[in-house]
């Protein structure tokens, strides 16, 4: 099945004229062309079959030859020109210059159904934004990836995809914990899939370096292909370019908080300038809820990218997007109004997210309360995010407050700590909640099932991700499997699989790759 490529990013932009796999600055280019590292010996682990449909890839080409070789860098597809983007970025608060695809390698777009499709391969090799490091990725990151990019679509999370996961045969090093422990990991390779790559690092690099020729070459190439609806050439454009990201942005931040996931690493050169959540690094899902928790060891400290702080962060991201198009604008005003617009949408989306996590459809007096002081008792004692809301929809109008506690139970990781102020406390928030629900004109059967389909029952677990990892690194890969299936359908009962709705065990606590991941991978 030949691939049948329809490029335009590498057609229409500037391409650095040196064609020498070194590292180095790039400088007045979008990307450099670099082929794939040939790896020693490729294994397809996994493939997701849907990612594949949406390529117009079929069951056999998944089987060949073919497709092993070129989506493990063996083999370049015919007349495909592969390159790295060039950008830049701020790393944990601060402008880190220029960054790029130091591991990634896009292979080339295709369109199919009418969708564009950009095809990238991670941990293929060096590329000139490699810098120090070797262009590599290790199977434990990589099965993180593939997974987890896969779970999210499904959760209806705005997302890159995943089409495949191979191991390279070639071996990583790789410390793990940064704590000069360092050991041989199995090298892998994903490839992923976007509509673009496209980050706002990519707009800031050329906006530090003072290139306004490709600053604007990029914004009304994005436009063009991604924002058809915006006129490009225009500062009105701009502007509403830059709304539309925006607007994407704190979409996506908001489907992040809804189910509880926290991406660990938001730099600005991890975020998609189509709102899609991209980059799986050191990631989690809440499991005890805790807005101040961060999976990521490197931002123990500071916890700048925790979970409660993302809407915030998503809004600093875009200061500094605006800092690089206010060049073309020129005016710093609108920028400041959409911005501003971002914190009163925040404020509302908030509101209808939770409304709807708790299934209230109508106007209360008071639901503003409701939700602040629901987000208090969830913090007197630990609980699990995903299970007290799928447990809450349990809930019938005609419970009193102790059936309802009992009935959300199984979501508390220490049942005896319910005890005097606590269970005081639970239940007098339980009281107003039922009293509330009494307001809904929506009888239990559709309110439960409508609460259903934003809570979702399975989410990619940290320890589960683990699991998955363990067995992978011994060669068994059935788990990635059965987690690939498992969390096709997050919203569906899947009775055959409930012990994957569960509490994290205990054993998963502190245990290093589960609650707690570095950047290395
Ligand atoms: P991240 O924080 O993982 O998004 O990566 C930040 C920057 O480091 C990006 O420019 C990556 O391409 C680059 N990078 C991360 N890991 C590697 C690696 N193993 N080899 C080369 N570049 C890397
Ligand atoms: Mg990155």
């Amino acid at each position: 099945m030949p691939i049948q490529l329809n490029d335009t990013f590498t057609k229409e932009l500037p391409a650095d004229s040196n064609l020498n796999n070194s590292t180095r600055q790039v400088t007045k280019a979008c990307f450099s062309f670099v082929t794939p590292k040939i790896p020693k010996k490729p294994q397809v682990i996994h493939t997701a079959e849907e990612t594949a449909k949406l390529l117009g890839f079929d069951k056999t080409f998944l089987q060949s030859e073919a497709f092993k070789n070129i989506f493990s860098g063996a083999q370049t597809i015919e007349n495909s020109q592969p390159f790295a983007m060039c950008y830049g970025g701020h790393q944990f608060g601060n402008w880190a210059g220029q960054l790029g695809d130091g591991r990634a390698i896009n292979l080339g777009e295709i369109t199919h159904n009418g969708e564009r499709q950009m095809l990238q391969l991670k941990g293929a090799g060096p590329t000139p934004y490699s810098r120090s490091a070797d262009g590599l990725a290790v199977l434990r990151s990589s099965v993180r990836e593939h997974l987890c990019s896969e779970a999210m679509f499904h959760l209806c999370v705005p997302t890159t995809r995943s089409l495949s996961l191979m191991l390279s045969g070639d071996e990583v090093w790789r410390d793990m914990l940064y704590d000069g422990n360092a050991a041989f990991e199995k090298g892998a390779i994903v490839c992923r899939v976007a509509p673009s790559f496209i980050r706002f690092g990519n707009f800031q690099i050329f906006a530090a370096r003072n290139d306004v020729k490709t600053l604007t070459e990029l914004t009304d190439y994005t436009i063009d292909h991604f924002f058809p609806e915006i006129k490009s050439g225009t500062k009105e454009g701009y502007i509403q370019f830059f709304k539309a990201v925006s607007e994407r942005t704190l979409d996506m931040i908001m489907h992040w908080q809804r189910v509880g996931f926290v991406h660990g690493v938001m730099n600005t050169d991890n975020m998609s300038i189509l709102g899609l959540t991209i980059d799986y690094g050191p990631y989690g899902w809440l499991e005890g809820f805790d807005p101040n928790w961060t999976p990521n060891t490197t931002d123990r400290s500071h916890q700048r990218y925790r979970f409660g702080h993302q809407p915030q962060i998503g809004l600093w991201n875009l200061y500094q997007l605006a800092n690089a198009l206010y060049l073309l604008v020129d005016d710093p005003k609108p920028f400041e109004s959409i911005l501003e617009n971002y914190k009163r949408q925040y404020i509302k989306d908030f509101r209808t997210m939770n409304k709807s996590k708790l299934g209230l459809k109508v106007e209360g007096p008071k639901d503003d309360q409701l939700i602040e002081s629901m987000y208090n008792v969830l913090l007197l004692t630990e609980i699990d995010f995903t299970l007290f809301f799928r447990e809450l929809s349990n809930i019938s109008k005609a419970d009193d407050s102790v059936t309802a506690l009992k009935k959300i139970a199984s979501a508390f990781y220490f049942p005896t700590a319910l005890i005097e102020t606590v269970k005081e406390q639970w239940e007098e928030w339980m009281i107003i909640y039922l009293k509330r629900l009494q307001l809904e004109p929506s009888d239990d059967v559709s309110r439960k099932a409508e609460m259903k389909k934003v809570n979702p029952k399975y989410v990619f677990r940290n320890y589960m991700a683990q699991l998955a990892i363990d067995k992978a690194e011994t060669g068994d890969y059935s788990l990635i499997e059965t987690f690939y299936k498992l969390l096709r359908n997050p919203y569906d009962e899947q009775p055959e699989h409930e012990e994957w709705y569960a509490k994290r065990p205990e054993w998963a606590r502190h245990k290093a790759g589960c609650s707690m991941l570095s950047c290395s991978s």
